[in-house]
């Protein structure tokens, strides 16, 4: 298996792993928000706010890997302009005469 192949491998494997945990994190929150609560000291209710943070951290994680991957995209066209634009002025492509 290359290099590339394994990195795309495990980026799926975490990638289903965290949608598995937000799965069970909202549906955690969405069965137990009825609950018969006893007050301060719930632990339901603890549990729930460890969910709902654990979510917000999950939705900071989505935005920062899509911005991420929209940032490296955008690196990967600015290289390959760069690439085309420079790699195409040489002194042969500028009919520069070079007397000598
Ligand atoms: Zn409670």
């Amino acid at each position: 298996m290359t290099n590339s192949l394994q990195k795309r491998f495990w980026l799926i494997v975490l990638t289903a792993c965290l949608t598995v945990i937000a799965i069970f994190a909202e549906f955690f929150i969405c069965t137990h928000l009825d609950h018969d609560c006893v007050g301060d000291a719930c632990s339901i209710c603890l549990q729930i706010e460890v969910a709902q943070h654990l979510l917000e951290k999950l939705g900071r994680l989505g935005a920062m890997a899509l911005l991420a991957f929209a940032l490296g995209n955008y690196t990967k066209i600015l290289v390959k302009l760069s690439v085309v634009f420079c790699s195409s002025i040489t002194p042969v492509s500028l009919k520069i005469k070079i007397n000598t």
